[in-house]
């Protein structure tokens, strides 16, 4: 891969858990990179990147950048070759998915984009998507041609009522390829990540995440875990994918990323011979058991949910990305066991 460093780059939600391991690869190569972020006055939130750029022979210069705000990427993208896009609420508790979600996805790709057209030394775009934005349920792989998920799908499912992080996904990526197609100076390489799991540049990094593995070990699944299946993607393998996207001359379109599926009973199962006292998950909890209790257990496990995924494998095609941009991939196993140290480190676990 060939990569030129004699322009920077600029990274959107740089104190990011998947930005993270992005800056740190630009600024091993040698490049400067300008990360925005929201309040480059807490040094605490950014410790960690300038940790990073201490040791590297790149550069890194901070911007402050609102998603909401109009016109805030301007001075961040000046001269820049290559946007990389990965700034976008991963929760699921929310409020007000409107606000909390699709505003800050849907209108923060806008207002970047909308800066890429008025910022000539833009020639490409990577977009930090999801395979949300390819489906929204496990259950939807009845509707595509092959039995699997495709770069060729679309989530039609989600809703503001129902998966509302992954409608906010869709709709971003939809608007981005809108915008795109209206113009030809810059390419758009998406990348769709299934769920990013592995250490985090900042062990107390607060994406969706870092929760959904803690559940396996502070007890939450000890008296059976849902058996609803993921994707699973090390993070440095993530930004791996991204830096293809950015500088493979002939990377395009969108790329499904992941490694293996697991459900959350298979991932403890995974940790439990390296984490013997903690109380992993041993039984799948019944799909009935999971129907009619998980919601009184966790408010975004709703019945909705739990019917169209828990007991219906993920299965998705991720040979585009093996093939057009060389992907290789860590063992989940590696990766949910460097994980979960990472968390007991950093005490966020506790033994029974
Ligand atoms: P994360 O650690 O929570 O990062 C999200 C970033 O978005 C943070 O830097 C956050 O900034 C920024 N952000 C949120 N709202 C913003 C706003 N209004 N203005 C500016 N910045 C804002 O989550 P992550 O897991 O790294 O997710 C990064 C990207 O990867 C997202 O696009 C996500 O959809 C995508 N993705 C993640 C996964 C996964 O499993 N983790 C899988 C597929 C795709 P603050 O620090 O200021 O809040």
């Amino acid at each position: 891969m060939n990569i030129d460093t004699s322009k920077p780059v600029m990274v959107t939600g740089a104190t990011g858990y998947v930005a993270g391991w992005i800056i740190k690869r630009l600024l091993d190569e040698g490049l400067t990179v300008h990360a925005t972020l929201r309040d480059s006055g807490n040094e605490k939130k950014r410790a960690h990147l300038d940790l990073v750029a201490k040791d590297a022979p790149g550069t890194i210069h901070y911007f402050d950048a609102d998603l909401l705000d109009d016109g805030a990427f301007a001075d961040a993208m000046a001269g820049c070759s290559i946007v990389f896009h990965t700034a976008s609420p991963f929760v699921v508790d929310v409020k007000d998915p409107q606000r909390d979600l699709v505003d800050p996805a849907l209108l923060g790709t806008r207002n970047v984009l909308n800066q890429v057209n008025k910022t000539p030394s833009v020639e490409r775009v990577v977009l930090t998507s999801s395979v949300a934005a390819i489906y929204g349920d496990n259950a939807d792989v009845e509707n595509t041609a092959n039995g699997k998920f495709t770069e060729e799908e679309w989530n039609t499912t989600s809703s503001l009522d129902h998966q509302a992080y992954s409608y906010s996904k869709k709709l971003a990526e939809e608007e981005a390829w809108k915008i795109n197609k209206q113009q030809d100076r810059w390419r758009l390489v998406c990348i769709n990540p299934a769920l990013v799991i592995g250490p985090g540049l900042n062990p107390r990094g607060t994406s969706e995440s870092f929760r959904l593995i803690k559940q396996l070990g502070n007890g939450t699944m000890a008296a059976g875990a849902p058996r609803w299946a993921f994707g699973l993607v090390d993070v440095r393998d993530v930004a791996e994918a991204h830096l293809k996207a950015a500088f493979l001359p002939d990377a395009q379109g969108r790329h499904i990323i992941f490694a293996e599926s697991k459900d959350f009973l298979e991932m403890g199962q995974l940790l439990r011979p390296h984490f013997p006292k903690y109380p992993l998950p041993r039984f799948g909890l019944p799909k009935p058991m999971a129907w009619l209790f998980g919601p009184f257990a966790n408010k975004s496990l709703t019945r909705r949910i739990v019917t169209r995924n828990v007991g219906v494998p993920f299965r998705a095609d991720n040979s585009k990305g093996i093939r057009e941009l060389g992907m290789r991939y860590r063992p989940a196993e590696e990766s949910l066991r460097e994980f979960f140290q990472q968390l007991i480190d950093a005490g966020r676990l506790k033994k029974r």
